[in-house]
């Protein structure tokens, strides 16, 4: 097995020093704390235990919207998305004044953590779950760069590695299924132990922290099988950074229905025709969520009295925050190109929708559970072996969980 080889790169100024170790970055998604917390306390996650013994588990801040592309964004660029530009999954377009779906590398504006690192002489993969993600994170990557969902379909020439289904000794697991996230870290165990990769993203997908709470038995058996595959990277050597993309919050009532506010009616009476609002949770995968999150964009006709659809939205019971554009773009930093005038954001139990019609509960076949808001901002952070002091001061202050790499790259080692 080849040794990896130490070295020094820049990207989006900051300065990473990877040793002569194996370095692996998890970003577990929608793994609010209570889910590690609940695991750990049941013994399901020994591994885990182990390395929090060894390493630091913390709390870092994510990016708002809570959402999967902003995070995975940020955390593969170790930048938030005013500098790489993904604010969500889907932007309205000012041009065409359709909906985009931000679901390739080309939206991507600041170079990636793992593409800079492979031009640096590191051997890097980048394993997602979902396809989607894959386009965005392997931008650019002379390395491997695969997903679960396509596992089967790998080809060396545009993914720099093929026959991925005999590697990881499965076949293409389905995507709506807790298979698919356990593949993502079988996939990148095997290709450590084979010295095929020394420098790791892999990237989950919440599907199961979609269906389940942290308590459930299938939560916990799910992490239990993570638990599974932590341990095999751990016993490979490898820096082991965790943490997650955002949270999980309930958004249900007692009696199992979704809470929702339908932003459409609201503005018709606030502003009249001619608003838009758009959900950047929106996604091609909605049968877990109905593309209902606690995070909305609203476009209003030019011309209209800002402060005062604010006002108005703001005192709906349930919305919690509303901002007009430049502060969103200023405190939640966001890139201005790809923002609508309002930013809306509504309590932990709650949901955004634009109207009744225009989403399908009926796929819903538990109670709703997602994310998008304040609420699921707050993210675990794991690193496997110890911090030195610099990086403990961090963990300690205002850390952000795109700042993994940094940690498990610059936080370890003397
Ligand atoms: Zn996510």
């Amino acid at each position: 097995m080849s040794v990896p080889v130490p070295c020094t790169f820049e990207v989006n100024g900051r300065t990473y020093r990877p040793g002569a170790r194996v370095y692996a970055a998890i970003c577990v998604d929608g793994c609010g704390d209570e889910y590690l917390s609940e695991s750990l306390i049941r013994g399901r996650m020994p591994n885990l235990a182990g390395a929090i013994r060894k390493g630091k588990r913390f709390m870092g801040r994510g990016v708002i919207p809570s959402f999967t592309n902003p995070n995975n964004s940020s955390i593969i660029t170790g930048a938030p998305p005013a500098v790489h530009g993904i604010n969500g999954n889907y932007f309205l377009d000012p041009e065409s004044g359709g909906a985009v779906m931000m679901n390739d590398g080309k939206f991507l504006k600041a170079p990636t953590i793992v593409a800079t690192a492979a031009r640096a002489g590191r051997r890097c993969a980048i394993v997602t779950a979902k396809e989607k993600l894959r386009t965005i994170l392997a931008h650019d990557l002379d390395g491997i760069g695969f997903s679960a969902e396509k596992a089967g379909q790998a080809e060396r020439g545009t993914h720099g590695i093929d026959g991925v289904e005999a590697l990881v000794g499965e076949k293409t697991p389905p995507i709506y299924s807790p298979d698919a996230s356990v593949y993502v870290l079988k996939a990148g165990a095997a290709m450590v132990e084979q010295g095929l990769a020394d420098l790791l993203y892999l990237s989950l997908t919440d599907y199961m922290q979609h269906k389940f709470a942290p308590e459930e038995p299938e939560s916990l058996d799910f992490h239990a099988r993570l638990d599974e595959q932590i341990g095999r990277l751990l016993a490979a050597g490898v820096v082991l950074g965790i943490t997650a993309d955002h949270g999980m919050n309930a958004k249900h009532s007692a009696d199992g229905r979704p809470r929702v506010v339908y932003l459409d009616p609201i503005l018709l009476r606030l502003v009249g025709p001619g608003c838009r609002v758009i959900l950047p949770i929106t996604d091609p995968y909605v049968a877990h969520h109905g593309s209902l999150g606690s995070f909305a964009v609203v476009h209003v006709p030019p011309g209209t009295d800002l402060a005062r659809v604010r006002r108005g939205l703001m005192g709906v019971p349930e919305v919690t925050e509303v901002m007009e554009k430049d502060i969103a773009c200023e405190k939640l930093q966001l890139h201005p190109e790809r923002l609508g005038d309002l930013v809306v954001m509504c309590g932990r139990d709650t949901t955004l929708g634009t109207s009744p019609a225009e989403h399908d509960l009926s796929q819903l076949d538990r109670p709703l559970r997602s994310h998008g808001g304040r609420y699921e901002e707050m993210v675990p952070m794991i690193v496997s072996e110890p911090l030195n002091a610099a990086y403990r001061a961090k963990a300690e202050g205002d850390p952000r969980n795109f700042d993994i790499f940094d940690f498990t790259i610059n936080g370890t080692g003397s």
